[in-house]
This record gives structure tokens, C-alpha cells and sequence, in this order.
């Protein structure tokens, strides 16, 4: 049980809580509650038991489990509202999935409304409440503010108000999912009182699922309750994923209106002749609730209930909590600053400190030391590598984002024209964010979750140079010595499925070059069987297990697998691309065409069809997935690499590319890659050096220093192209550096997840707010259709045309 400091509301012994209750949150940072708070140990093992010790049935016959499912189900209803200080005799809950469904029951019934319905609704809505408008046929309107809302109400307000009899509905959010304000309870009264004494026929939509899980919702005085209320239970105890609608008894009529009847909500139907069906006169909500019950979740919903009680004692000990978190976090956000002064980040609606009106959520942007955005994406790949969760993004609220950002719906459209799409990376458009960071807390939040995350922002965005800016400062290299080494190529590999591990090309074999880049180069993709989508270790780690061989004497690719130490799986796949070919060995390359997914783009491949391949990746990753192949002839996919300094994807045309996400070859430079682990040891990281395979690049190079010369790191930061080799043919084009995500923490021998070398790389080869490392290039001369290079051929570097 939570012991609280009486003069902050702080849970002092949260940190016991945490252990006993919460022990995933041992190794990370969880600063998301607002898109679900956390179940408690207690919950699940109570939970289990409960289950196990019981029969529950279906709950509609007259079975003992059956009953006891009924009987509980009662319980629970009566429990919800109490929970929220409702009488019975007013409300009824009615259970369905979450607030979302809640939300649309009630716009389904008032779209059954003979004459349909009017819809008006707060600026600051989740889109949950904005897509009712498509349902409201007479009008549907955005109160853009309070003060519109408090023009229109004050409209209703006297007795020859041009009601003009439409049927309407007003909704509008108890809390911004975005901001965390808490928005007027009062309105409700006001448009009840519309209502009974002008005969407004208006009703109010709550949508408290943002509320209620951090405040106590309290209906008790039902004279300024809403009409209807939404909530979801899994964002107050994080288990079990249901909601409710609860419902004003004297309210409920306009909701049977909706027709649609189904499972229990009638008791008498007629299906041949004359189609007739009696809806339950009974209660409202068995005339509401379609089909069977989740009747177990609403089992673990009161053990919820119960559990939450007994560790937290009350939803107002919750609130005063994560408030005084939330304030403490939001003082020293505010208080962040660059050398130069200015601040590092923008806050939404500033709440005042310890204000009943403002949830324990923080919305806001970044900015440089010169005021420019930085991207958001950017920062949530710096959270995954230090494992801490927040959200980023549109965040389902687009008015409210809109709003604070000040994007007109042009822009917004613009942005949309201009290719962006809510979670992409291209997030800062015209020096305008697209979206906001959210951080928000909860019940078992706790002081190092406000300092961990503080730190992060510190550690990486808080210029501590007066002068010279992080934006200003170029990737590339200011000190590179005129003269440069000689450079040689240090090792060649090929990546045949893309994602998986390297083929390392030995030395001695000579190895062609092609257009699409090093031969076998990303062929092959996996596909997720579920999603078509191509699949990469940012997400699937475990394919840097999946190690490749092209055998070209056998004209096979051979996969090898460790599951671990003793488990060890193999699979040959014939290089041949006619699926007719059946080689020696076990794969039936019997193929299908699909369209995949691969980095957001639709690409037409050969899916293996054969049970051995699919079985062969889906044990080794552990999800259903597949091979498939690039098509070759006829298909074209463009380079795609963004230039740094112009936030824009520039396409190369005539460049093409099988199935790499943006360039035929990469490059990588070993003295680049020692500058770094030196970069990693000096911030700290002793024995966190990385290989230059964690780069994944095809083509690794190494200079030798002649006696008492350095190294030039990052000299090819100003290359324009390269010769390998002594061919004069042997020319490559530089298209631009490449852009990095936290798929380099992935250690490519072990599969597992380290925070270097992004968080140093993030630090110093940040440049318009992304982090670069290696060079994307092509072929120089595309009409040549293949050179050759291998392992030890001289590199030679151009500057300039
Ligand atoms: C989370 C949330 C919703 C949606 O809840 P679901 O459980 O996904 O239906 C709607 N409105 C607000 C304010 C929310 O915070």
C-alpha cells in the first residue's frame, strides 16, 4: 500500500511499489501512461486464480457457470458506478470495447434519428470524437476554443433560441489527450439546463477517457452530469482492455432509437414472413449490449478495481501524485536552456503549477540554440536507444496539434501534398513541426522517471556552446588534412536478404558491380506472412542471425541459423530466379507474386510459396514470415537519399536500386569508425567499441598512415566520387551521406540490442537534426552494366566534378 507525503502527494515508498508490483519497469522508462497506464503483478496473479477457481460461462442460460458469470457481471456494473460516485438509480453503465465504440454507440443511435442529428465538438478532440461528424446528416460543427463553446451555449440559453427542433449532440474531451487540460465539467449543466427549461433538445458526449485515468471522475450530483460518458478501463488500471458508456438513465431514449438489434439485446425475432423482433424491455444496457459480454474481462475488472483500491487507496491519492511529477518535470523542461539563452523547449499550454485543471501531461516541441525545430523522430529513436517510452506524433488529436503549432488546414494539407503522412520521419515541414513530444505520468510513476528523461534532453539537446550552434556545424570535415592517405578497399560484403547478416565477399574473389550495386546485393527480403511488409531488424533483431553464403560454384545461397549453442538450422535456396529450376537441393522454389511493403513503398516480389522456406525463418525468428525476391527485369526502384542541409529526399533519376531502402552502395570508412569508438571511450563507453560492422556497409575502406601521419576520419564526407582499382572504368558516384536510425545498436554477432554507437553518433554527426554515418554511392559510368572489384584494391577519391 501507498504510503503519501501529506504536503506534496507523492507516494514516498513508490520505489518498493515499483519492485513488487511493476517489475518490467525495472529496466525502463516508461513515460506513456496517458496511451495506457500499467497493471499491477497483484491484478494478474489475482486474476489467474480467479479463473482458475471458478467456471464461468456464457452468460446467457440458466447453467451454474452461466450464472455465476450473470451475477458477476451485476456486481461489476454496480461497482463501475460507484467507482465513479454514481447512484444507480440515475446511470446505467453499458460495457463495450473501449471508449471508441462507447463513443460510437452513441453516434450510431443518433444517426438512427429520423431526421438525423446536428454535431458540434471541441477543437481539442481525439479523433475518436471528430469522426462522429461523418454520422451527423443536418450539420456537424468545430468549436475552435472555450470561447466559441461558451458563444454557442450561451445561444441555447433563452426561451426563443432558434432551437429549430434539430435533435443535436455536443461533444467534447474531460481532458486534451494532447495538452492534458482539463476542460469545464460545467458545460454539461449548462446544456442540461438548456434542455429541461428551454427545450433544446441537445445532449452532452463526454469523452473522459483521458480524465479518468489519472482523476476521479465524480457524477454524484446528477444535475450536472453528462448525458453521456465515455471511458476506457485499461488507461486507469492497465488491465483488462474494456470500456463503458454510462448513461444517464432520464437520457437513455434517444440512444433506443439506434435499429440495429443483436446477440441478447432482443427478446423475440422473427426471421421469416414479416420480419418483426421485440427489443428487451428490460434494462437499458442489456438493450444496448450487443452479443456475449467479455464476461471474463469484466471479472478482472473488478479485481482491478479492488487491487488498485488496496495499492493506491483512492484516484484522487493517484492525481495528486503524477501531478506533482508532472509539475516537477514541466518546472525543469521550462527551465532548460541553451548557452545562448534561449529555451530548449516549447511547452503547450503551460498549466499553472498544482492546477485542478491540468493532467499530468506535458506536450511540447524542441528547438536549437537558433530556434529551429528539431525533429521528433529524431528524439524518439535517441528514447528507444535509451530505453525510455514516450509518444511523439499527431497523437490522434489533430485540432489540438493544429492549434498550438499554428498549421493553418493549408499547410496541414500542404504537408500532406508534399508526401507527409501521422509517423513518418519527414516531420518538421517548412520549419514547422508536424506533431508535439508527449510525456505523461501515472500511479506508478516516480521521481527517476522525470530525471531520466530531463537527462536525455540534456545529454543531447541542450547546446553548451555559446557561439557556434549544432545546427551550423557541418558533417563535414573541417580539419581533413589536404593530403590524404592511400586508402584500400579493407573488405567487400553483400547483404542477399535484406536485414539479415553480411556475406563477406573473401579476398582474392574478384566480385561484379552492377547498376543495382555488388551482385547478390539485397535480393532477397523476408516478408511478415501477416502484414506483407518487409521486414528489418529494427524491429526483428534476431535476422542479424540469419547468416548467407553465396555459393556461386553451386549456384546456391546458403543460410545458416544458430538458435543457440546447440541448435543449429540450415536452408539452400537456389540463386537461379526461375522458379522451374529445381537444383540438387531441398527448396521447392514453387513462388507466387505479391505486393510488398518495403520502407512504405509497394514493390512487386516473388514470395516463396514452399512450407521448408517458410518453416525455416519463422523458427528462427519467431514470426510467421517468408523469403521473397526482388523481381529483376522490369521492376525499378529509385535511389532515395536525403541530402542534409535541404530536408529533402532527393531522387536520382536513372539510379536504381533492388531492394535497399535508399542507395545501391554503402560505404564506410574504418578510420570513420575508429574517430568514433574513440568518441565512445572518451564519453565514457570503455569497452563499448563497435564494429564496422554495425554499420552494414558493402564496402569497407582503410587507409595506412605513412610514419608519424594520422588517420583522415570522415574525409569522405567531401567526396564527390572514387575509382577502385586500376580501371579507369572502375567509378563511383557519391550521392550523400546516409542517414542513421538505431538499427546500428544492434550488435550483428549476437542479435542484441546496445545504446552505442547511436548515442555518441547523435552527439557528433548530428547535422539538421539527424544523425550521418557512411556514404551512399553508385556506379559512376551507368551505362556500364558491371565492373568487378575484391579485397586490397587501391581507392582512389575525387573532390569536385
Ligand atoms: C485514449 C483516448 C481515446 C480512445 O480510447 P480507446 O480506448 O482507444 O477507444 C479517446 N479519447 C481520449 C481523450 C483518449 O485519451
Amino acid at each position: 500500500m501507498a504510503t503519501i507525503d501529506p504536503d506534496t502527494g507523492l507516494i514516498t515508498n513508490i520505489d518498493k511499489v515499483r519492485e513488487a508490483e511493476y517489475p518490467s519497469l525495472a529496466s525502463t522508462t516508461y513515460l506513456d501512461h496517458a496511451g495506457t497506464t500499467l497493471y499491477a503483478k497483484s491484478l494478474i496473479d489475482a486474476y489467474s486464480r480467479e479463473l482458475t477457481q471458478n467456471l464461468f460461462g456464457n452468460p446467457h442460460s440458466a447453467s451454474a457457470s452461466s450464472q455465476l458469470s450473470s451475477r458477476r457481471i451485476d456486481d461489476v456494473r454496480l461497482q463501475v458506478l460507484r467507482f465513479f460516485s454514481a447512484d444507480p438509480d440515475s446511470f446505467d453503465v453499458v460495457f463495450v470495447a473501449n471508449a471508441t465504440a462507447a463513443i460510437k454507440l452513441v453516434a450510431d443511435a443518433f444517426r438512427d434519428n429520423d431526421n438525423g442529428f446536428r454535431y458540434q465538438y471541441h477543437i481539442d478532440s481525439h479523433t475518436s470524437l471528430i469522426g462522429v461528424r461523418e454520422l451527423a446528416s443536418r450539420s456537424s460543427t468545430c468549436l475552435n476554443g472555450d470561447g466559441e463553446v461558451e458563444d454557442w451555449l450561451s445561444g441555447l440559453e433563452h426561451p426563443n433560441a432558434n432551437s429549430n427542433g434539430d435533435l443535436s449532440l455536443f461533444a467534447y474531451p474531460a481532458q486534451s489527450n494532447m495538452t492534458g487540460r482539463r476542460l469545464p465539467l460545467q458545460w454539461n449543466q449548462r446544456i442540461l439546463h438548456a434542455r429541461k427549461s428551454y427545450s433544446q433538445p441537445v445532449y452532452t458526449l463526454l469523452d473522459a477517457a483521458a480524465l479518468v485515468s489519472t482523476a476521479a471522475l465524480d457524477l454524484s450530483d446528477a444535475s450536472t452530469a453528462p448525458d453521456f460518458t465515455a471511458v476506457s478501463f485499461y488507461k486507469i488500471f492497465g488491465f483488462p482492455p474494456l470500456g463503458a458508456l454510462i448513461v444517464r438513465k432520464d437520457s437513455a431514449k434517444v440512444l433506443l432509437q439506434r435499429r440495429y438489434f443483436g446477440g441478447g439485446t432482443v427478446d423475440m425475432v422473427t426471421v421469416s414472413g414479416d420480419a418483426w423482433h421485440a427489443t428487451k424491455e428490460t434494462s437499458l444496457h442489456s438493450r444496448l449490449e450487443d452479443g456475449t459480454l467479455p464476461f471474463t474481462n469484466i471479472v478482472a475488472l473488478q479485481l482491478a478495481m479492488e487491487q488498485h483500491k488496496r495499492l493506491y487507496g483512492s484516484m484522487s491519492r493517484v492525481s495528486r501524485h503524477a501531478s506533482y511529477l508532472a509539475d516537477t518535470l514541466r518546472a525543469q523542461l521550462r527551465d532548460l536552456r541553451h548557452a545562448n539563452g534561449h529555451q530548449l523547449c516549447t511547452i503547450y499550454n503551460n498549466g499553472l503549477l498544482q492546477d485542478a485543471r491540468q493532467g499530468p501531461v506535458i506536450a511540447f516541441n524542441l528547438r536549437d540554440s537558433d530556434g529551429k525545430y528539431i525533429s521528433n523522430s529524431e528524439v524518439e529513436k535517441l528514447g528507444i536507444v535509451k530505453n525510455i517510452q514516450f509518444r511523439t506524433g499527431q497523437l490522434c488529436n489533430p485540432g489540438g496539434v493544429a492549434t498550438h503549432i499554428g498549421l493553418s488546414p493549408d499547410e496541414l494539407r500542404r504537408n500532406y501534398a508534399a508526401g507527409h503522412r501521422c509517423g513518418d520521419d519527414n516531420d518538421v515541414l517548412q520549419g514547422k513541426p508536424t506533431g508535439v513530444i508527449r510525456v505523461s505520468l501515472g500511479a506508478m510513476s516516480s521521481p527517476k522517471d522525470v530525471t531520466d528523461f530531463v537527462d536525455l534532453l540534456k545529454e543531447f539537446y541542450v547546446d553548451l556552446n555559446p557561439i557556434q550552434s549544432s545546427t551550423t556545424e557541418p558533417v563535414g570535415n573541417l580539419s581533413a588534412a589536404p593530403q590524404v592517405n592511400k586508402f584500400i578497399v579493407e573488405s567487400l560484403a553483400v547483404f542477399p536478404i535484406k536485414s539479415c547478416a553480411a556475406y563477406k565477399i573473401p579476398p582474392g574473389v574478384s566480385w561484379d558491380v552492377g547498376v543495382k550495386g555488388l551482385a547478390w546485393d539485397r535480393e532477397w527480403c523476408l516478408v511478415h506472412q501477416g502484414t506483407n511488409i518487409a521486414m528489418s531488424q529494427k524491429r526483428f533483431p534476431r535476422m542479424a542471425l540469419v547468416r548467407p553464403e553465396v555459393d556461386l560454384q553451386r549456384y546456391v545461397l546458403r543460410l545458416t541459423a544458430e538458435l543457440d549453442s546447440t541448435r543449429v538450422r540450415k536452408l539452400e535456396v537456389s540463386l537461379d530466379s526461375k522458379p522451374r529450376s529445381m537444383s540438387s537441393i531441398n527448396t521447392c522454389e514453387s513462388t507466387t507474386n505479391k505486393s510488398s511493403n518495403v520502407c512504405g513503398e509497394d514493390v512487386d516480389v516473388h514470395v516463396y510459396t514452399s512450407p521448408e522456406v517458410a518453416g525455416f525463418f519463422t523458427d528462427v525468428l519467431g514470426v510467421p514470415c517468408t523469403l521473397a525476391r526482388f523481381p529483376g527485369h522490369g521492376t525499378i526502384r529509385q535511389v532515395r537519399v536525403r541530402i542534409p542541409g535541404t530536408g529533402k529526399d532527393a531522387t536520382k533519376v536513372g539510379r536504381s536500386i533492388a531492394l535497399a531502402n535508399e542507395s545501391p552502395i554503402l560505404l564506410v570508412s574504418r578510420s570513420s569508425v575508429n574517430r568514433l569508438n574513440e568518441q565512445i571511450k572518451h564519453n565514457g563507453g570503455v569497452g563499448k567499441a563497435v564494429a564496422a560492422d554495425s554499420f552494414r556497409g558493402n564496402i569497407v575502406i582503410a587507409e595506412d598512415p605513412g610514419a608519424g601521419q594520422f588517420e583522415n576520419p570522415y574525409a569522405e564526407d567531401d567526396w564527390t566520387g572514387l575509382q577502385i582499382g586500376d580501371e579507369v572504368n572502375n567509378t563511383f558516384e557519391m550521392l550523400g551521406p546516409c542517414q542513421r536510425c538505431q538499427m546500428v545498436c544492434v550488435d550483428q554477432k549476437s542479435a542484441k540490442r546496445r545504446q552505442e554507437p547511436f548515442s555518441t553518433l547523435a552527439k557528433t554527426r548530428r547535422k539538421d537534426g539527424r544523425v550521418w554515418f557512411g556514404m551512399h554511392m553508385c556506379l559512376g559510368l551507368q551505362e556500364m552494366t558491371a565492373i568487378s572489384i575484391q579485397v586490397g584494391d587501391r581507392v582512389t577519391p575525387y573532390f569536385g566534378l
